[in-house]
């Protein structure tokens, strides 16, 4: 298939910054400095910088960031942990502490309900795992009294919400620790898997440098029981060249959802709107629509990579063997949702192209 417009546009990226990326690549290579070396120490401190945050510790993946998070925090069997049901990642870290998964609905923003989450709290809960989903804030003012209120330990999922804020602080730093990803699909990406957790508690941020290294506080033996999840040298030495250019990309993404939101806006369409107490970084740009099927088909047939993410509520998942939850907002979203293409390599005749293809599609047929 020839697409008009691709969903992500790697190579592209990879093409603006080749020069500088491969000579990384190549020193990485040259001195053989591939585990916790100082690519990845450079890395922590540019995140420090960039989010004001203290403490940060480079990991092999956004899901490993929340599961360590949960182990560092003592999550255990018997414990509740609150969350939402758009998102496998969260799910799965709880399960694999032995706590159980506490399921609310979202909001039309797609962001937790936080009237919900209040009425989830019991006596075994223990944890809150907001999602900041799509490049956007949850309410985090809001989170945090809860959290204060109930004593509960707020783990951040901001994975693929580099620079979002609430008010003026960035999400990832308001709660215990925030969870990131540098999966490709996210605004700031290396060449595979990879991830970091932030932190102001340096009691958390020891033992989670700890827990991502096999329980070693150095190269040879263990103190405590660990993980190997480390973020590769070669990763963060990517991650590095690619920071230079992260509010730049970020700029453009806000530019191409300002853009859809203009355009789109007289049509049968519901758009995500920016609200005025936070910053949307639109790692996703997603329409609803009662048409789904027939908008993504037309979408695709017209050469435009687009993608249905949420295909059902996590809790509709056999194998994770939940309870069954009932969240309608989060079922009709399921139903509604297309993700089309947003990233900094959109030319404006793709977009202008992009917009011309939704307004043809018959609407009430
Ligand atoms: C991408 C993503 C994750 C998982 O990150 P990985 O690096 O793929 O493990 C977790 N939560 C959210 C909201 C995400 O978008």
């Amino acid at each position: 298939m020839k697409w008009k417009a691709r969903y992500l546009n790697l190579p592209e990226q990879y093409k603006s910054l080749k020069k500088e990326i491969d000579r990384k690549m190549q020193k990485v290579m040259k001195e053989g400095a591939f585990i916790l070396r100082k690519d990845v120490e450079e890395f922590e401190n540019n995140i420090k910088k960039l989010l004001k945050v203290k403490y940060v510790i480079g990991v092999n993946s956004g899901t490993d960031a929340l599961y360590l998070s949960l182990k560092a925090l003592g999550l255990k069997k018997g414990d509740e942990v609150i969350t939402i049901a758009l998102v496998p990642y969260a799910v799965f870290a709880i399960l694999n502490t032995g706590a159980k998964p506490v399921l609310v609905d979202v909001k039309d923003d797609f962001m937790m309900d936080f009237d919900k989450v209040e009425k989830a709290i019991t006596k075994r809960t223990k944890a809150i795992i907001p999602v900041h989903l799509t490049g956007r804030a949850c309410e985090m003012k809001r989170c945090m009294q809860l959290a204060k209120k109930y004593r509960l330990k707020v783990i951040e999922d901001a994975a693929p919400s580099i620079l979002a804020k609430y008010g003026n602080k960035y999400v990832g730093t308001f709660g215990d620790v925030g969870c990131f990803s540098t999966h490709p699909m996210k605004n700031l990406s290396c060449a595979g898997d990879g991830g970091f957790i932030t932190t102001n508690n340096k009691k958390l941020a020891d033992k989670l440098r700890i827990l991502r290294n096999l329980g070693k506080p150095g190269r040879i033996e263990s103190i405590e029981f660990g993980y190997n999840s480390r973020l590769d040298n070669l990763q963060a030495a990517i991650l590095n060249v690619k920071l230079k250019k992260i509010k730049s990309w970020t700029n453009k993404r806000r530019r191409v959802a300002r853009f859809y939101n203009m355009n789109l806006s007289d049509l049968p369409l519901d758009l995500p709107k920016e609200s005025p107490d936070r910053l949307d970084v639109w790692n996703s740009f997603v329409i609803r629509t009662p048409h789904q099927k027939q908008l993504y088909n037309y979408l695709k047939k017209s050469n435009i990579e687009v993608f249905i993410q949420w295909t059902k509520p996590i809790y509709k998942i056999k194998v994770l063997n939940l309870k069954n939850f009932k969240l309608l907002k989060t079922e009709q979203l399921c139903k509604e949702q297309i993700f089309i293409p947003i990233h900094s390599s959109l030319t404006n005749k793709q977009l202008k192209y992009i917009v011309k293809v939704i307004e043809r599609f018959k609407y009430h047929s």
